[in-house]
């Protein structure tokens, strides 16, 4: 069993050390305990050791776990279907994976149909990966105006950002740099839509490196409740199921 209030302690040392070392106030990073494979019960433990923001990559997780768990703002941070923006709309705070003039779209419509505004940020791909969703540095500029122009329910709030895998998280800097790089220019545009106050960049293992670039929303999955064991998770869903199929 992982002690996920001492991980966090560590976590927050490390959040503290990376932003001293270039400067920063640790106070203005945000951490976003992303909790996808893990119970309700793990994830309400890191809300009362003091978490604040959860991330889910998936809208069926948060859609299982919702119920469940203690006040908290949620962040939607992988990929999102446009046929699945309804079900999470007035769930989550804010959506980290826009990446297509279809999706705000999708999430305008369906915001304005619940009476909100959405908080958004513009999801890249500064590597160009394959694997990877999210729109190149060079687009990103046409799909933020884009979307000022056609979405009056959304507020765009920053950009997100995965970068590649590396074994030494130092060489992926220069994603970082780029992606913070448009971010300031964004920042020049006046619009009432727009108010960029978060760059989401930095995971378990590169955090420090996306820190150090200017990063102020890390992503931190498992550094706080340990590795993820994805078959382990599947047979406690279908255990969860059958249970439920036997209550009906
Ligand atoms: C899983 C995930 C994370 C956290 O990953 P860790 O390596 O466990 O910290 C961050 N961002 C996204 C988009 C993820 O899917």
């Amino acid at each position: 069993m992982e002690d996920i209030s001492k991980n966090l302690e560590t976590v927050h040392g490390r959040i503290e050390k990376a932003a001293q070392n270039c400067g920063r106030d640790p106070g203005e990073i945000i951490l976003c305990a992303v909790s996808k494979t893990r119970s309700p019960e793990e994830v309400n433990t890191a809300i009362d050791a003091g978490v604040t923001d959860i991330g889910e990559n998936k809208v069926q997780e948060i859609m299982d776990k919702y119920d469940d768990i203690k006040p908290v703002r949620w962040h939607l941070i992988g990929h999102l279907q446009t046929n699945k923006v309804k079900y999470i709309i007035d769930k989550v705070d804010m959506i980290h994976s826009v990446d297509s003039m279809k999706l705000a779209k999708e999430i305008d419509k369906r915001a304005k149909a619940h009476d909100l505004t959405m908080d958004i940020l513009v999801q890249i791909n500064p590597a160009q990966e394959e694997s990877k969703f999210g729109v190149s540095i060079d687009d990103a500029g046409d799909l933020v105006r884009e979307i000022l122009d056609n979405c009056e329910n959304i507020r765009i709030k920053g950009l997100m950002s995965v970068a590649p895998i590396a074994e030494d998280p130092r060489d992926v800097k220069p994603y970082f740099d780029g992606v913070k790089a448009k971010y300031d220019e964004l920042a020049k545009i006046e619009h009432p839509n727009l108010d960029l106050k978060y760059l989401s960049m930095g995971m378990s293992h590169d955090f420090e490196v996306a820190i150090e670039a200017g990063s102020n929303l890390v992503r931190v999955g498992s550094a706080i409740f340990g590795e993820r064991d994805y078959e382990l998770y599947r047979q406690q869903q279908a255990e969860k199921k059958a249970k439920q199929e036997e209550n009906k």
